[in-house]
């Protein structure tokens, strides 16, 4: 396309709500046959909120959620910020040897007891019996929520439902997008019964669960490397190495600012109906030229 159609259809997205930064990322925009996307914070709201607390025999509800909202509250993660505030205003204990490995959980010392909170998979890790809970957290994943598994100095603590809405924009978009010929594919660090769950919900077929953050872009390259064009929308700073791997990276502007910089394209107010009106005018401006 000639410089002048570029501007040209770089003006109208952004009037359209659709951020576009350089000529390449409205090119490549028209061959884009396959979107990926993230879950948490771009298919939902990215507003976790806790919508059940089940404490483990043993463990009352006030105790566990303390321990667990002291643990999580060094973290920035969506989850942690939820569990913070479901624990309320009360000044939480000091948390020492906080650590917290990416799309895992967190884990630290709190009043002298040792304390993990995450994924089932890596509070099991731990070498914690998780299998007391193992239903139940399959339950509330079926609701589309995500199970965070708790751990006190080695035992199973208890289990929180933490649920996400889906934007009010996403079915639309969705729907734009397959009207558009393009295959939509679900990659997420969650666990994979809740990623189904909220798949089936959207009519996505093909999800790609429990990615760990260092493995989202591979998941893209796979794509590409079976001759897809693919755009990848996401949100997080876990996601910034698979925008950047993608055909068009496509960050939501509620992201973080690592998300926002490794895209060629941002949504504007998250809206993902963006991406269909970003795919019909580099169609338009591609066409110029033809
Ligand atoms: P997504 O790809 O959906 O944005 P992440 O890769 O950030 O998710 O995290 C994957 C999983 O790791 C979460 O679903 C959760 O089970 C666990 N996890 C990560 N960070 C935390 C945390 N701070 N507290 C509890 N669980 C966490
Ligand atoms: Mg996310």
């Amino acid at each position: 396309a000639t410089p002048m159609s570029i501007m040209v259809g770089v003006g109208r997205g952004a009037r359209a709500g659709v951020l576009i930064k350089n000529a390449a990322a409205l090119e490549r925009f028209e061959k884009v046959d396959t979107l990926a996307v993230d879950k948490t914070g771009t298919l939902t709201e990215g507003k976790p909120a806790v919508t059940r607390v089940v404490p483990a025999d043993g463990f009352a509800e006030t105790e566990l959620m303390r321990l667990v909202a002291a643990v999580e509250q060094p973290s920035e993660h969506p989850l942690a910020r939820a569990i913070v505030n479901a624990a309320g205003g009360t000044t939480l204990p000091v948390v020492d040897d906080f650590e917290a490995p990416a799309g895992k959980g967190v884990t630290g010392t709190v009043e002298g007891h040792r304390v993990a909170v995450g994924s089932g998979s890596f509070v099991a890790a731990l070498d914690v019996d998780t299998t007391p809970m193992a239903a139940r957290a399959d339950e509330l994943r079926g609701e589309g929520a995500t199970a965070v598994f708790a751990a006190v100095d080695g035992r199973l603590a208890g289990v929180l439902a933490v649920a996400d809405p889906v934007r009010p924009t996403t079915a639309a978009a969705l729907t734009q997008l397959r009207d558009a010929g393009i295959e939509v594919v679900m990659v997420t660090g969650d666990n994979r019964v809740t990623a189904r769950a909220v798949a089936a919900r959207l009519g996505i077929d093909r999800v790609e669960a429990e990615v760990l953050p260092d493995r989202k872009s591979q998941v893209v390259t796979g794509l590409r490397a079976e001759g897809r064009v693919v755009a990848f929308a996401g949100d997080g700073t876990n996601d910034a190495p698979a925008l950047a791997a993608a055909d068009v990276g496509l960050a939501m502007s509620t992201g973080t600012d690592v998300a926002l910089e490794s895209a060629g394209v941002t949504l504007l107010h998250g809206d993902l109906t963006g991406i269909a009106r970003a795919r019909r005018l580099s169609q338009a401006t591609m066409g110029n030229i033809r």
